[in-house]
């Protein structure tokens, strides 16, 4: 189970926390900073001053039989800046009950356990039934004060930075049950509120790594998640994280080609000619009926979310031969052959130094978007 975790946790969250006491003040002074620009007067005051969201109830460690850590639990001196939403990868269970969730929590940490982790990896977890149990010991302690929190291991890089929900089951190809779903924003909104999190925060495992999970279709609700959150907060629907162009029948140019490439990535025998013609607009339509969208033929947002793939030095496929077409419409000399080579990775990293992104030769989301805006 869990397969989606096993190359993405780091091994030995303790191997992370060099350097920590210097970003922990300067976490500290953003952490002030995003609590005035987020709720200006009212979210500024102290915590009683915004406590609209009510706690939902989170069956601690010890309720559900937890073992205790190997080892002491390292907690970071400053508040998370972002949640990543997961999913188990396990079975959909249609046991909903409380035992059942109990047992999970259980089995992910055995799970865990086997790993050489010192305990659970994620903070919370959210069963199919509803019921949400501490992960990590001494998780609803920090979220208590509301200052701190539990060094998790859930996404390698982020663990310093942000608290990971898993929801149990596998939303490749079906999306969460509704009690679980609610649930889930119940449990943001808190953390949002407790920790002065923005509701646009909330973002997938995959937006940082190479990795399925949370499920194509969980991952296409989240932008409905953060409207959610952001209702319960009672604060404006939150901006998309990311800007993507509109293409449409008639558009034409190397945004076209690379959505022409995606498309192929994912299945389309279309030709890559830069031309958004009527087989074009067909493999869109098919690709967003298959996803859950509208299937209007037109590539806004939220297609473009779905649609794009996280790749990196090494991959050999349709989508790179897309990442390369832009890189070279954008001035960098690779050739388009679909081949990540060391090549290709140095004219990533230059692009994404200049242009504001994280330098790691890795093209997610961001880097996505800001090829093809
Ligand atoms: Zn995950």
């Amino acid at each position: 189970m869990s397969d989606h975790v096993l190359p993405a946790i780091s091994a030995d969250p303790s191997a992370i926390l060099a350097g920590v006491s210097r970003r922990s003040v300067l976490r500290a002074g953003m952490s002030l900073g995003a609590v005035a620009a987020f709720g200006g007067a009212t979210f500024a005051g102290t915590r009683s001053a915004f406590a609209a969201v009510a706690q939902p109830t989170i069956s601690s460690c010890a309720a559900w039989g937890a073992a205790a850590a190997t080892s002491p639990i390292s907690i970071n001196n400053y508040r998370p800046t972002k949640i990543l939403i997961h999913h188990t990868a396990t079975a959909n269970s249609t046991d909903l009950s409380q035992a059942h969730a109990f047992a999970l929590s259980r089995s992910i940490q055995q799970y865990h356990f086997s790993r050489g982790w010192i305990d659970t990896g994620q903070h919370f977890t959210v069963s199919r039934g509803g019921f949400i149990t501490e992960g990590r010991h001494r998780t609803l302690e920090t979220l208590a004060g509301g200052s701190t929190f539990v060094l998790g291991a859930h996404c390698t890089g982020q663990n310093e930075t942000s608290l990971g929900i898993e929801n149990e089951g596998t939303y490749t190809s079906e999306t969460p049950p509704a009690v679980q779903w609610n649930k889930l924003v119940d449990l943001c909104a808190f953390l949002c509120q407790s920790y002065a999190i923005p509701a646009s925060e909330l973002y997938g495992h995959r937006d940082f790594l190479s990795t399925s999970c949370p499920g194509n279709l969980f991952y296409a609700k989240l932008p409905e998640l953060r409207n959610a959150v952001a209702a319960k907060l009672g604060s404006p629907p939150p901006p998309p994280t990311r800007t993507w162009p509109t293409l449409q029948s008639g558009a034409s140019g190397f945004r076209v080609t690379t959505l022409q490439y995606l498309l192929r990535y994912r299945g389309s025998t279309i030709t890559a000619d830069g031309a958004f013609g009527a087989g074009t607009k067909s493999a869109v339509v098919s690709f967003q009926s298959a996803n859950g969208l509208a299937g209007d033929g037109i590539v806004g947002p939220n297609t473009w979310e779905q649609l794009v793939v996280t790749v990196t030095q090494g991959a050999v496929n349709e989508a790179v031969r897309g990442v390369q077409t832009a890189l070279t419409a954008r001035g960098y000399n690779v050739s388009v052959d679909g081949n990540f080579g060391s090549g290709t990775k140095a004219a990533v990293v230059s692009f994404q130094n200049a242009s504001g992104l994280t330098a790691d030769g890795i093209v997610g989301p961001d880097t996505w978007a800001k090829l093809v805006i």
